[in-house]
């Protein structure tokens, strides 16, 4: 199957599961997972309406960005070395694996010689699993507090990564967690700083992720075949 048939099957399921959660669809938005992907597939994807996509590699990114001239949104969604962030300054809508205030502090910097302002998530490690990048769930409203004092960059939300499981359910109480916690923030009233993003869902899972209200699902094989 094609990756516009894949795509239209993945929006099917988004407008379904938010109809199912009592959402408006248009809520959701579908972060297409471009990571190990040839630029050809994110021009094939963005020819079939995708606009928004995910990469993980900094590496990867950086040739991406010279080769593709669609209007495509480029969201960094993988770990990100601190030095690595000066060669997609002011290039990406939105940061969603901020884990660490140095990372805040030399986005803020990098973005700040531009006179621009970077959109970031806050990735939380909400299973407190060893192997998962993220603050803890007690380090986050901290390290949003932190990110809210650096003027460019602005804090939209928060993203996490539950453990894998092969069924979706297992996942749902992460996500669950996840919006506790955005909600915790919001009633902290920091200035600058909203929650109007929750990242959460991938292909196994994404489902459930918009039942528990995510607004950006990160969706990678299901769209682009396996890796
Ligand atoms: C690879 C990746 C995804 C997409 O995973 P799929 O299972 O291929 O949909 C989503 N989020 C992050 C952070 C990833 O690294």
């Amino acid at each position: 199957m094609s990756i516009s048939s894949h795509l239209a099957q993945i929006n099917q399921r988004i407008h379904a599961a938010a109809h199912q959660a009592g959402r408006d669809p248009a809520t959701v938005r579908l972060v297409a997972v471009s990571k190990t992907r040839p630029s050809a597939d994110i021009v094939e994807a963005y020819q079939a309406g995708q606009t928004v996509f995910g990469e993980n590699y900094i590496q990867e990114l950086v040739p991406k960005l010279a080769e593709v001239s669609e209007a495509v949104e480029w969201h960094v969604i993988g770990h990100l070395q601190s030095n690595k962030v000066k060669y997609i300054a002011g290039q990406v809508a939105l940061i969603h694996s901020v884990d660490r205030i140095s990372l805040a502090s030399e986005i803020n910097r990098q973005w700040g010689k531009l006179g621009k302002i970077c959109n970031i998530l806050v990735q939380v490690n909400i299973s407190g699993e060893t192997t998962k990048s993220g603050t803890t769930e007690a380090g986050a409203i901290q390290l949003v507090r932190a990110c809210a004092l650096l003027r460019n960059i602005r804090v939209r939300g928060l993203m996490t990564m539950p453990p894998f499981f092969d069924d979706p359910e297992a996942a749902r109480p992460f996500f669950a967690g996840l919006r506790r916690l955005s909600e915790a923030v919001t009633a902290e009233n920091i200035a600058g700083v909203d929650m109007a993003e929750l990242s959460m869902g991938m292909s196994g899972d994404f489902e459930a992720a918009i039942e528990e209200g995510a607004t950006l699902v990160r969706v990678g094989t299901a769209i682009f075949g396996n890796r």
